[in-house]
């Protein structure tokens, strides 16, 4: 999509916020296939790969916003460090500013928290061209207004994203992925929420549309196999070990990929509403998984997205379209987004950066 454009590549704070400035509309670009509006000065931030600050002893990590995820990783796992909200959906290319943009959290999140709590500074330019730190390099920090976590999954809409600040985790000494098959999704889930209920701390707790359940453990090597012992005794059934497992995941398994085709949404919402979403979904949608204890859904489908926002009406929900060939970003029940727009209103008051929700500029 969109070849004809040029694509900016400033290597100076100065020059990006000239760039915002003088620009009447700005889209990021962080990989060379993800889609660009047309009219809009496309920019990348390819020259903002540094990593600013790196204190293992601190267990904080501070990097420029086109710095590769991966990259990132790397360096985290020489120190024995990682994120352990399992980035999801990461390749190569994919930057530090894309993953808080998007602000995707994997089945990790479950034990840890999401993406949004691991983040404790940010630096970004709003629509006029300011160059707005907040935040601080330490994990103890004043409280005040978190525009560092409004940004998460604010898709490039109130400001490009220059630089983050991270608390990081050590690696887990050993893990494992388990799998509890039942024979109905109806008992799976039943299970998972007997589970959140529970004093079992689970890494990763996951259930897939057959009913299957999906759990990491980590932690003492001895100590896991006690606690798969219990887990077996709580449920009443055997687990069988995943083949090839990691010590996180970056896809919600069976979903292998980023999709090419077909639409892909992020849901969120409580771990008992899943009955009915599954329920509903099943016809239209081959791939449901439901995530980080339950409380984030992951559809795929090829239906047509007015017909998937009809479906989540119904079930008074509303989702996020992580992939998909649409210009929609937000479909299903239409929640008030008064503060979302207020806060676009004062970061970004004359539009530059596209709107999450572009056709309802007058719901504040
Ligand atoms: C093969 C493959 C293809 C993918 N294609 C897409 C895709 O087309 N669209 C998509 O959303 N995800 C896509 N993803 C998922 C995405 O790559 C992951 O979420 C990734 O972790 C972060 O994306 P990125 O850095 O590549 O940013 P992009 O995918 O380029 O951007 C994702 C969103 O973040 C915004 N953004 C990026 N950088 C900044 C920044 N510094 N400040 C503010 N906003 C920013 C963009 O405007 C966009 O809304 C893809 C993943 C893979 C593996």
């Amino acid at each position: 999509m969109g070849n004809d454009f040029k694509l900016h590549v400033p290597d100076t704070i100065s020059v990006l916020k000239s760039l915002v400035r003088d620009s009447p509309s700005v889209s990021i670009k962080a990989r060379d296939d993800s889609p660009s509006p047309p009219n809009t000065t496309a920019i990348t931030l390819a020259a903002f790969q540094k990593i600013v600050e790196y204190q293992p002893e601190e267990y904080t990590i501070t990097v420029e916003a086109g710095a590769k995820v991966s990259d990132v990783i790397s360096i985290l796992a020489e120190q024995g460090q990682y994120f352990p909200f399992d980035p999801l959906f990461i390749d190569k290319d994919s930057t530090i500013g894309g993953i808080i943009a998007n602000g995707y959290s994997g089945p990790g999140a479950n034990r840890y928290g999401i993406l949004r709590d691991f983040i404790i500074g940010l630096s970004f330019i709003d629509g006029q061209g300011n160059h707005i730190k907040t935040g601080g390099k330490v994990v103890k920090n004043a409280a005040g207004f978190d525009i560092p976590k409004l940004m998460v999954g604010s898709r490039g809409s109130l400001g490009i994203i220059t630089e983050s600040t991270f608390k990081v985790f050590p690696l887990p000494q050993a893990y494992k992925t388990i799998l509890f098959r039942f024979d109905s999704f109806e008992k799976g889930h039943t299970a998972l929420l007997a589970l959140g209920r529970s004093q079992f701390t689970l890494d990763a707790l996951d259930l897939d549309s057959k009913g299957t359940l999906i759990i990491r453990l980590s932690g003492q090597a001895a100590s896991i196999d006690t606690r798969i012992q219990a887990l077996e005794t709580m449920l009443g059934s055997t687990h069988d070990p995943l083949s090839r497992d990691k010590p996180f995941w970056q896809v919600p398994l069976n979903l292998q990929s980023y999709p090419k085709t077909g639409l892909l949404l992020k849901i969120p919402n409580s771990p008992t509403a899943i009955a009915e979403i599954d329920a509903k979904l099943a016809p239209n949608c081959p791939h449901r998984r439901y995530s980080i204890g339950g409380f984030v859904s992951w559809i795929y489908s090829e239906s047509e997205v007015n017909d998937l926002s009809q479906s989540l009406k119904e079930l008074d929900l509303s989702a996020q379209i992580a992939s998909g060939d649409t210009l929609e970003q937000v479909i299903g029940t239409d929640h008030p987004k008064a503060f979302y727009n207020r806060i676009k209103q004062a970061l970004d008051p004359q539009q530059k950066f596209i709107a999450l929700y572009p056709k309802t500029p007058s719901s504040t």
